[in-house]
């Protein structure tokens, strides 16, 4: 059985998703989106920090974040946006001179970006109690702030459908069929189809463990197939994020990112711990630029670490309470008095897709008539939804990028380390 499309986007998570609504609001009419698991219980946009920030050194990153969080602020109730603000504390010199001076380009776009001296952080954030003799200044973003992703997913998701857009779950993509064809510089390969397997359901979440077995081993056991089936297609954008490179493989494209697992954990802070005059319900995301982030999350404060030199994989597996005590709690303590005695709650892992300067890819893949992709956004996935979707729709549709020019991020300059859009301040 075969089937067609105008336009197969392959990965649901939050960037598929929110292409799909993005193509179907500029009026296409025949857009497919095929996943694996349109639940997302392994995909990265159902397993993030939710935080949300414009403030970045690269101009592109800065645009197409801002855009995403203007359109957070459109739909603030709907999406959970607290405009609370992302202060990032500095140890090392050089690392925060960079942060002043990439200030002028944050706030050439109205971000309002701040630099703190230790005293005024003590002044204005009394949590921040310990550890300021280390610390060689701040800056705070009051612009930025928190959003729920999965709200956002589901919006886009919804409003997709409404257009027409269909989702099919439970689609795993296994091949790709190409022909050539004349193009204006010589020869091209086009997709002429996609080859899915279709997976058997087991239930919510994923009690027998086959979707983590085939996002860890891309196979399909024998017992979990359904059927087969071919989906023929105009365009196809790659949007599988952590799992792009496979599709790539496929078709004979070199692709140089790596999935590498990010941790987080739930945090239980007794209130009657808290120091006197401090709350954490105003708070929006602190950042150690060493790595550790953390903001308030419902009753509990949700915590990040990125382990240097994480082994890059499809890990899935949280360390649990061994992370929390050796990654976790040291740091908060370290800077809040009022963690000295927080608990672990629970916590998870999920996956960054990360590129060699830690920008995202996007655009047309060079040597196909038909082929996009827009993935590998590391740990930006979700604050530049907006931003990507639009430029990428305007692509697909007219061959050209607007409102935001996303050619920097065009996988073409991975060949000259000048080009590489390299971002620092990335945890
Ligand atoms: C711990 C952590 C914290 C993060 N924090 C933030 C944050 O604070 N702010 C932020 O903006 N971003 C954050 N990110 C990054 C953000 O979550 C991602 O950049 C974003 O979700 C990527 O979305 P995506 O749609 O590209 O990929 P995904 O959401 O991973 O979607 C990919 C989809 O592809 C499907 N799939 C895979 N293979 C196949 C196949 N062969 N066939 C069919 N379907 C397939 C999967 O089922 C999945 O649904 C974080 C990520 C992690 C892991």
């Amino acid at each position: 059985m075969s089937e067609r499309a105008g336009v197969l986007i392959v990965g649901g998570g939050i960037i598929g998703t929110a292409l799909a609504w993005a193509l179907a609001e500029r009026g296409l009419r025949d857009v497919l989106v095929v996943d694996l698991d349109l639940a997302g219980v392994y995909a990265s946009s159902e397993l993030n920090a939710g935080g949300a920030r414009a403030t970045w050194w690269q101009p592109v990153n800065v645009e197409a974040c801002r855009l995403t969080l203007d359109f957070f602020r459109r739909h603030a109730g709907e999406f959970g946006f607290r405009e609370r603000g992302y202060l990032w504390l500095y140890e090392e010199a050089a690392l925060f001179a960079t942060a002043r001076e990439k200030r002028a380009l944050q706030n050439a776009a109205n971000l309002g970006v701040e630099l703190l001296t230790p005293a005024e952080v003590r002044a204005r954030f009394p949590l921040l109690d310990r550890g300021l003799e280390a610390l060689v200044g701040a800056t705070f973003s009051p612009r930025d702030g928190l959003v729920n992703p999965n709200a956002v997913r589901a919006w886009f998701r919804r409003e997709a459908r409404e257009r027409g857009v269909v989702f099919r779950d439970r689609d795993y993509v296994m091949g790709v069929k190409t022909e050539r064809v004349a193009g204006r510089g010589g020869s091209l390969r086009r997709v002429a189809a996609v080859d899915v397997v279709r997976v058997k359901r087991d239930g919510a979440g994923d009690p027998s463990g086959v979707l983590r077995e085939i996002l860890t081993t891309h196979r399909v056991p024998t017992s979990a197939i359904a059927g087969e089936e071919r989906i023929e297609c105009d365009v196809v954008v790659n949007c599988l994020g952590a799992w792009s490179a496979l599709l790539l493989a496929k078709l004979g494209v070199p692709d140089l990112t790596e999935p590498v697992r990010r941790q987080i954990s739930l945090v239980d802070v007794h209130r009657e711990d808290l120091a006197p005059g401090v709350s954490l319900d105003a708070l929006g995301m602190i950042v150690l630029a060493s790595g550790l982030y953390f903001h308030p999350e419902g009753p509990h404060v949700l915590a990040g670490y990125s382990t240097p030199g994480e082994a890059p994989g499809y890990d899935f597996d949280y360390d649990g309470s061994d992370f929390f005590e050796s990654e976790i709690w040291p740091r908060l303590a370290a800077r809040a008095s009022s963690f000295e005695r927080c608990g672990h709650v629970r916590g998870w892992a999920g996956l960054y897709d990360v590129t060699p300067d830690r920008s995202g890819i996007a655009g047309a893949v060079g040597g196909f008539a038909n082929l996009f992709e827009a993935h590998s956004f590391t740990g930006r996935g979700v604050m530049q939804s907006y931003g990507i979707a639009r430029a990428m729709a305007a692509l697909v549709a007219t061959g050209r990028f607007e409102e935001v020019d996303l050619a920097p991020l065009s996988r073409e300059r991975f060949t000259d380390p000048a080009r590489w859009v390299e971002e620092d301040l990335h945890i």
